[in-house]
């Protein structure tokens, strides 16, 4: 609990600090994207073409970086709805697709009688685009991933204690990569950690992903060993039919309202 509060505060500096600065920011990088840009199309040098080409792709890189920081660190309400997870998938499955490095073979089961969940539907997808684009780099252009998502009685003997007495519909991101050490494991949903290379990782989507988990009143389990791939299971809580009576009180079953 203590490291969970921890992270807490560290995401809330973090999110005071970014808000501040990451606006000027980006209207400077877009001045410097544009002044290359103009250099560009006004000489005939090849080689000063080559350094405006650079110097564009950094700052490109750049933006990327803070527009990311910006969505990671706005407070936004999240806008819960009945979601479909059945058509949310579908919605993203060619973009996971398209994401894909090299050879991986994608599959995705999704059981017929879906409970349907309360979430916010483009936090959803962008937490599961996470999910899928990490399983990618980790397996290096080679393997296999899978999406299965079921429905999780509250009787079940898999269901988190996070989730006690409620209904959950659990979706699996499974893949066959190289899997992780404890001491990564223990790291990875800590904002700005990462093992990737200079540029190519934030250290930020596993926070994300965390934080639309724990805002959704659901609860998230890694399993993952050297050599043995790694699986995430995120259990989100059913959405309940207003009319529909229930013993549990829908605050209760939201987290929302809490
Ligand atoms: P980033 O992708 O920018 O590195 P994340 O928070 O999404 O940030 O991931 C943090 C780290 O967790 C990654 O750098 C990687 O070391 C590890 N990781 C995440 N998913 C997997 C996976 N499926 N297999 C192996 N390692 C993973």
């Amino acid at each position: 609990v203590q490291a969970a509060q921890l992270q807490s505060q560290k995401l809330e500096a973090v999110g005071q600090l970014v808000s501040g600065i990451a606006h000027d920011f980006n209207n400077i990088l877009g001045a410097v994207i544009g002044g290359l840009t103009i250099i560009q199309n006004r000489n005939d040098d090849p080689r000063i073409e080559q350094i405006a080409t650079m110097g564009q792709r950094a700052a490109e890189r750049g933006a990327a970086l803070v527009r990311q920081l910006l969505a990671f660190a706005r407070q936004e309400d999240v806008v819960a709805q009945r979601v479909d997870l059945a058509g949310a998938i579908g919605e993203i499955s060619d973009l996971v697709r398209h994401g894909m490095r090299g050879n991986v073979a994608l599959a995705i089961d999704c059981d017929d009688d879906l409970w349907p969940v309360l979430a916010d539907p483009t936090q959803l997808q962008s937490a599961l685009l996470n999910l899928a684009n990490n399983a990618s780099d980790a397996m290096n252009g080679g393997g296999h991933l899978h999406i299965a998502v079921s429905n999780c009685a509250r009787t079940s003997a898999d269901l988190p204690l996070e989730l006690d007495g409620q209904d959950a519909i659990r979706i699996v991101v499974a893949d066959d990569g190289p899997g992780m050490d404890s001491d990564t494991l223990q790291r990875i949903t800590e904002p700005f950690f990462t093992t990737k290379a200079r540029g190519k990782g934030t250290g930020l989507g596993l926070a994300m992903v965390q934080r639309f988990v724990e805002q959704s009143g659901g609860a998230m389990r890694i399993e993952s060993r050297p050599g043995h791939g790694t699986t995430f299971s995120i259990f989100l809580p059913r959405a309940v039919d207003p009319g529909a009576s229930d013993p549990v009180p829908r605050s209760d079953e939201t987290g929302f309202n809490a």
